[in-house]
């Protein structure tokens, strides 16, 4: 099994380059971020607590969203490994994962970061957000919580990875086929 976390600020483009390395790699794709989307659509009671959260640009807490990405794996036993996107976003939930994967003799194999610099990143996600309806999108206030949000939060999860020898980055900006090409090479490479 090949389980693969993949790290990136709010519109680096991570969903992208899930969608086509989850074909490439017969990988199981897990949005956190999707799956709270979908739950709002569908007006669950998960949804209902999440959407106050999204909408800020505030993460949903550890305890909801470890729940529910424990319960996704879960929903599939017989994967060849799992494409994490958007998930682990604290230290609690990588430790949780690694502790969930653990009872499964299950290990995370890399985590990749796809870089960008802010500017872009936000300029890219108010473009999104003319098109994508995400309310997140559209706020340059909500953009830059989000923001702050992963650099208090988000970012420390490059040391714990790193401690572990499982961190590995590549340039995010450049086509999506150059940015598939560079992800898969590290993936060949593990
Ligand atoms: P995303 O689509 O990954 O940008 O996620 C959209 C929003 O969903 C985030 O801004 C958070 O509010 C929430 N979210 C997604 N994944 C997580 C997570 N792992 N932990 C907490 N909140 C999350």
């Amino acid at each position: 099994m090949i389980n693969i976390v993949l790290f990136g600020k709010p519109g680096a483009g991570k969903g992208t380059q899930a969608e086509f390395l989850k074909e490439k790699y017969k990988l199981t794709h897990l949005s956190t971020g999707d799956i709270f989307r979908f739950n709002i659509k569908n007006e669950t009671e998960l949804g209902k607590l999440a959407q106050t959260f999204i909408d800020k640009g505030d993460l949903v807490p550890d305890e909801v969203t470890i729940k529910m990405l424990q319960s996704e794996v879960e929903k599939n036993p017989n994967s060849a490994g799992f494409l994490f996107d958007g998930f682990p976003r604290t230290i609690a939930q990588a430790q949780a994962l690694d502790a969930f994967l653990g009872t499964k003799k299950e290990v995370i194999t890399a985590t990749i970061a796809l870089e960008a610099d802010d500017e872009i990143l936000v300029a890219r996600l108010l473009e999104r957000g003319k098109t994508s309806g995400r309310a997140d999108d559209q706020d340059e206030d909500k953009i830059r919580n989000r923001y702050q949000e992963y650099n208090e939060k988000t970012a420390p999860l490059m040391g714990y990875y790193k401690e572990q020898g499982k961190f590995y980055a590549v340039d995010g900006i450049g086509s999506i086929q150059e940015i598939t090409e560079r992800l898969s090479s590290v993936i060949d490479n593990l």
